[in-house]
């Protein structure tokens, strides 16, 4: 079965959802909202403690810009799982447990929503591009490609985000190559290999297929970078490259960038934990730096920044800093909200529950998340 074939399949398995998107009235005007998982589990001691931290730009500037929420905190439910496609989704729906598992012989911690996401209660209430809703993923995870839409009644495929991830660019390179038959004989029969390798991966490929404003935004990418992936840069990095030139090239008014290195640990080295919260501060200063340099984004822009889990603090576990025991610290993470119209300077002093990020960019950008069972933080608003 080709990739065309299988989707037509896939189209009908999800016919209940409205295939064909209405046309909004409404223009959208801002503010955009950057929404970044500082992701791949990370605990409070080593992120947000004052003395403690290996991101001082997010605790020592960015912190005081805005609104510091320092307990944030996923709930203690049954069947509640703290690790990196639950938490994500909980931020991007709005509830706890609002997916299922896509049954893929291929993937590992293969999550599909099953409420409606943010990108698609947004790209509902006004008329925004797929290319302007923007999903930035990491290079190894393709299972959370199925992030961009939930299978639900009321919206799915046709108000999906866009993703950006090296995955993607692969699949572009690829069909690129071979479409342009100019390689050599060795080099076409290898692209079409792992072509298929790819798409076997990930078979619930999108339909339709990226937009031509993302396809022009891989033509420059890998005139840029060439074809041999020894240039562009990679991990956590790539994230920051990804959503940099996005934002010069796609000008996104929703963005989701998914880090995720932190979660190296899981291998036992420690340092590679804490090397990878530096990167992610790196790319979170780049970010900011891009914004406020960019008459588009600054002044209209709002950024929300929050862990997708925690990670246990008992030093006496044979592999230290792992998420999947259900202890406390894996449950408390926090969140720094800034930009137009935020609260700026003040640190709340309850603490609030993960579920409600979605309700509040909502309410930020202007709609409301009818599915989401979190209360929207009102002190974030100045
Ligand atoms: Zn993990």
């Amino acid at each position: 079965m080709d990739r065309r074939t299988f989707n037509l399949g896939l189209g009908a398995a999800i016919a209940a959802a409205p295939v064909v998107r209405q046309a909004s009235a409404r223009e959208y005007t801002g503010p955009n909202v950057i929404l970044i998982r500082f992701g791949g589990g990370v605990r409070r001691a080593e992120t947000i403690d004052e003395a403690a931290t290996y991101a001082p730009y997010l605790r020592h500037v960015l912190a005081g810009r805005g609104l510091f929420i320092p307990d944030m905190r996923i709930a203690q439910l049954d069947g509640v799982n703290t690790s990196h496609a639950e938490g994500t989704l909980n931020l991007l729906t709005g509830r706890y447990l609002a997916y299922r598992d896509a049954g893929s012989k291929f993937l590992q911690d293969r999550l599909e929503p099953t409420e409606p996401t943010l990108f698609e209660y947004l790209r509902d209430a006004f008329d925004i591009p797929s290319h302007q809703a923007l999903l930035v993923n990491g290079e190894d995870r393709p299972q959370e490609e199925f992030f961009t839409y939930g299978v639900n009644e009321h919206y799915g495929i046709a108000y999906r985000s866009e993703m950006l991830s090296l995955h993607r660019f692969k699949l572009y390179k690829f069909a690129r190559i071979v479409e342009e038959g100019r390689a050599d004989e060795a080099t076409l029969a290898d692209a079409q290999k792992q072509y298929d390798a790819l798409i076997a991966a990930d078979p619930r490929t999108i339909t339709p297929d990226q937009s031509p404003e993302v396809t022009a935004f891989w033509e420059d990418w890998r005139a840029h970078y060439g074809d041999d992936g020894l240039r562009n840069p990679r991990g956590d990095r790539l994230l920051t490259a990804l959503a940099t030139r996005a934002l010069h090239q796609l000008r996104p008014r929703l963005m989701m960038v998914n880090y995720q290195d932190p979660d190296y640990v899981h291998w036992g080295n420690a340092s590679h934990y804490t090397r990878a919260i530096q990167i992610i501060d790196d790319g979170l200063q780049r970010l900011v730096e891009t914004v406020d340099a960019d008459p588009f984004y600054r002044g209209n822009t709002v950024f929300v920044i929050t862990p997708d889990c925690g990670r246990d603090e008992n030093p006496l576990m044979d592999v230290p800093f792992q998420h999947h025991f259900n202890s406390r610290a894996a449950h408390e993470t926090w969140a720094v909200v800034f930009g137009s119209g935020i609260e700026r300077g003040r640190t709340l002093d309850r603490s609030v529950d993960q579920s409600a990020i979605a309700p509040t960019v909502a309410a930020i950008m202007g709609f409301q998340a009818s599915r989401a069972e979190g209360n929207v933080l009102t002190e974030v608003f100045a």
